[in-house]
C-alpha cells in the first residue's frame, strides 16, 4: 500500500533549479532513502513533502490526503526530525520530549521514547551537555513523540563518528520493526545500502534511478572481483593468471605483483578451479577476497561521476 506519492515536484530558488522533476511513491513500512551529492535537492524535496516549502509545481498525496485540504490530519500522521536548533539546550531530553508531547493530542510515553533512542541514562542531563550523536538521537525521539506512521529524517548521521552513526542505524531498524515508514536522506552510500528497502538516487534535482539496493547492484553487473595474493610471489601470480584466463567462468584478469585479480560471474566455481591449480603447483595462497559491487559503483555507472561523501 502506498502511503506517499509525489508527482513531478519542481522547485526553483531564483535561477537555481533545486528540484527539476521528482516523482516517486513510498510503501507502508519501508525505509525509503534519497541519496545524492551536496546540492542535489534532497532537503528541498523533503521539505516540500513535509509541507515546509511550497512546490512550484507537482502533487503530494498521503493516501487520499493532500496539504491543500488535510493539513491537520497529515501533521498527525507524520513526524519530522527537528533541526537541533529547535531543541531547548537548557532543558533535559526528558523535559524536551515532555514539552513536545504537549503539542499533540496523543503522544507516546516519554519513557518509551527514551528507551527507543537509548537515552534513558542521559534523560536528566541538559541537552547542551549531550554529544552530537545523542542530540541526533533526541531529534529522532522528538519526531517520534506523536507516534506518527511516517518519519522523515534528513541526514541524521551527517558529521557523526562511525559508532554514533551505527546507533542511529539501530534506531531506524527499530522503527521498521515497529511498522513505521521512514524516509531518509543521506550522503553515505554504505548507510543507504544497509538500511534501505529502496534507494532513490538524485543528482541535480532529478532522479537518476530508484530500486532496491541489491537490484541496483544486480542491474549494474553480476560480475564479482576476486583477488588472490600468493606467498610465492609474482611468478605464481603470473602462472595463476594464465590458468585463470583459460577458464570459461573468467571474464578477464589483471596482475599486480604477487596479486592476481580476476572478474567472474561464478566466483565459487572459479575459486574451486584455482585452488585445484594452486594445490597441484604447491603454490601458497596468502589471501583471498571476493568484492561485491557497491552502491557507489552504481552511482558512478549511472552518473559518470565519482562519489564524494
Ligand atoms: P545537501 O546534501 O548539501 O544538504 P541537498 O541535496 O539537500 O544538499 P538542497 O539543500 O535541497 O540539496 O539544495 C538544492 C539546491 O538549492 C542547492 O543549490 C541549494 O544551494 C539551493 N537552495 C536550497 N534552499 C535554498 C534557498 N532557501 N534559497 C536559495 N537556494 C536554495
Amino acid at each position: 500500500m502506498n502511503v506517499l506519492e509525489v508527482k513531478n515536484l519542481q522547485k526553483s530558488f531564483g535561477s537555481i533549479r533545486a528540484v527539476q522533476d521528482i516523482s516517486f511513491s513510498v510503501e507502508a513500512g519501508e525505509v525509503f532513502t534519497i541519496i545524492g551529492p551536496n546540492g542535489a535537492g534532497k532537503t528541498t524535496t523533503l521539505e516540500m513533502i513535509e509541507g515546509l516549502v511550497t512546490p512550484d509545481h507537482g502533487e503530494i498525496h498521503f493516501g487520499e490526503m493532500n496539504w491543500g485540504h488535510h493539513a491537520v490530519a497529515i501533521k498527525m500522521k507524520i513526524g519530522v526530525q527537528p533541526q537541533s536548533s529547535a531543541m531547548f539546550d537548557l532543558l533535559t531530553p526528558e523535559e524536551n520530549l515532555d514539552l513536545f508531547a504537549t503539542f499533540y493530542e496523543k503522544a507516546r510515553p516519554t519513557a518509551e521514547i527514551l528507551e527507543l533512542i537509548n537515552l534513558t541514562e542521559h534523560r536528566k542531563n541538559q541537552v547542551k551537555k549531550l554529544s552530537g550523536g545523542q542530540r541526533q538521537r533526541l531529534a529522532i525521539g522528538l519526531a517520534m513523540i506523536s507516534d506518527p506512521d511516517i518519519i522523515f529524517l534528513d541526514e541524521p548521521t551527517t558529521g557523526l563518528d562511525p559508532q554514533a552513526r551505527r546507533h542511529i542505524w539501530d534506531i531506524i531498524l527499530e522503527l521498521k520493526k515497529l511498522g513505521k515508514t521512514t524516509i531518509l536522506t543521506t550522503h553515505y552510500m554504505e548507510e543507504a545500502e544497509k538500511l534501505s528497502d529502496r534507494v532513490c538516487i538524485v543528482d541535480q534535482g532529478n532522479i537518476v534511478t530508484i530500486d532496491t539496493p541489491s537490484a541496483l547492484i544486480e542491474k549494474l553487473t553480476k560480475e564479482r572481483e576476486v583477488r588472490l595474493s600468493f606467498l610465492d610471489g609474482e611468478k605464481a601470480a603470473e602462472e595463476g593468471a594464465i590458468f585463470a584466463d583459460n577458464l570459461n567462468s573468467v571474464a578477464r584478469t589483471e596482475r599486480e605483483g604477487a596479486v592476481l585479480k580476476l572478474w567472474t560471474i561464478k566466483p565459487e566455481d572459479t575459486l574451486l578451479e584455482l585452488f585445484k591449480f594452486t594445490k597441484e603447483k604447491e603454490f601458497q595462497v596468502e589471501q583471498v577476497s571476493i568484492r561485491e559491487m557497491s552502491l557507489e559503483d552504481v552511482f558512478i555507472a549511472f552518473t559518470g561521476k565519482e562519489w564524494r561523501d
